[in-house]
């Protein structure tokens, strides 16, 4: 597998869309593990900092309130 940007043997791959990184290429992004309800009964995300990201797809960069699953 070759990194999707310049072609040269991958890494590894995009936490969220699976697209495969050199190490030169690969970025990192907090990914979200789990989402629980916080303060005022908002459900809250929680993340792991520094995740492999190819830089191309578009997750969310912060953990969000999601009120609508409450
Ligand atoms: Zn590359
Ligand atoms: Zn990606």
């Amino acid at each position: 597998m070759n990194c999707i940007h310049c072609d040269k043997p991958a890494q590894g791959v995009c936490r969220f869309c699976g697209r495969a990184l050199c190490k030169g290429h690969a970025r990192s992004m907090p990914y979200i593990i789990t989402i629980y309800v916080g303060e005022n009964r908002t459900p809250k995300a929680v993340v792991v900092a520094d995740t492999f990201w190819c830089g191309i797809c578009k997750p969310q960069p912060e953990p969000i309130e999601m009120p609508e699953l409450a």
